[in-house]
């Protein structure tokens, strides 16, 4: 399959990532079906569409016939089998579980046409876990969008052991095609670049918070004013929820048993009291009621 059989696209999930690649997709010219289980998810996603493209048109980033195409393109519904059985290209970003995501994979096998490649959005479930459920384990592969996917250009493909190169250069191909600026993985690795990357520097700051090298905002300031980074690893952590580095790295400690990946104490600490970032009120700063 070429770029330009990819007709339609569906995305399983509607929720902050599955929304917003939807919306992506149907502005750049793609017929989309956004799946959901829950109808309310969808309402929303639907709610967001409707604000979404007039405000782009008010921001002269589209124009009336643009925004009005992308509208028709998209379509949001909770059967899987009406969306994927003509798409060719499936975009999975429902619930970060592995055994959710290998029930719709063994699903999406049986009910999107043979050509269509199948693509998880997962951040840190390789597609070797599920590319073993389907009969096209070649087709299958990581396409890791970031949040907001509206706005974030880098795209991770990850190449698994059994995904075929057309494969790969594909979504490598479509993610250039939706504007983005995608990096391709060769090999499957926990965390791909940028979240193994993001993960090394926030815990080399969590070190020297720990040790009473610097406080939290000493760090951030050196990180925003030094390396030119927009936030500092403790603001994003504020708010990204220290609730999610928690889970996270206690998952990962789980996985490996290595205690380098266990959270530190100042993570511990905040996770325990609930001081988990802005939606607590308080995390590494304090924001008040
Ligand atoms: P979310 O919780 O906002 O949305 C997930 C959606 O999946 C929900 O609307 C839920 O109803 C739906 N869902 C559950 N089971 C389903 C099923 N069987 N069929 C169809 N839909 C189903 O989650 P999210 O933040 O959008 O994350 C989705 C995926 O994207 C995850 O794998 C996550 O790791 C990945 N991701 C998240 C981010 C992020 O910053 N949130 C960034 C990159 C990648």
């Amino acid at each position: 399959m070429k770029i330009d059989d990819i007709r339609k696209v569906c995305v399983v999930g509607a929720g902050n990532m599955g929304h917003q690649i939807s919306i992506l997709a149907a502005i750049r010219g793609y017929r989309v079906s956004c799946v959901d289980v829950n109808e309310k998810q969808l309402q929303k996603a639907r709610g967001f569409a409707e604000k979404y493209l007039p405000g782009r048109v008010a921001k002269k980033k589209l124009t009336e016939d643009q925004a009005r195409q992308a509208w028709d393109n998209l379509e949001f519904n909770t059967d899987l089998k009406k969306a994927a059985g003509d798409a060719d290209f499936v975009i999975e970003a429902a619930t970060e579980n592995l055994e959710l995501k290998r029930k719709i994979f063994e699903k999406l096998d049986q009910v999107a046409p043979p050509h269509a490649v199948l693509a998880t959005n997962s951040s840190f479930i390789v597609s070797s876990m599920v590319a073993d459920v389907t009969s096209r384990p070649g087709k299958v592969c990581n396409m890791h969008f970031f949040n907001p996917a509206l706005v974030m250009k880098c795209v991770e493909v990850v190449k698994g052991p059994h995904t075929s190169e057309e494969t790969a250069a594909l979504a490598m191909e479509l993610a250039r095609s939706l504007n983005k600026e995608p990096v391709e993985l060769q090999k499957e690795i926990y965390g791909f670049l940028v979240n193994r990357i993001l993960s090394a520097i926030n815990n080399e700051a969590l070190y020297l918070l720990d040790q009473g090298v610097a406080s939290a905002q000493d760090i951030d300031s050196a990180v925003v004013n030094a390396l030119g980074h927009p936030m500092g690893p403790f603001k994003l952590q504020d708010l990204t929820g220290i609730d999610l580095t928690y889970h996270v790295m206690m998952e990962r400690y789980r996985e490996t048993g290595d205690p380098a990946d266990k959270p530190s104490p100042t993570v511990v600490e905040k996770y325990v009291k609930k001081e988990w970032g802005q939606k607590t009120g308080k995390g590494f700063y304090d924001y008040g009621k």
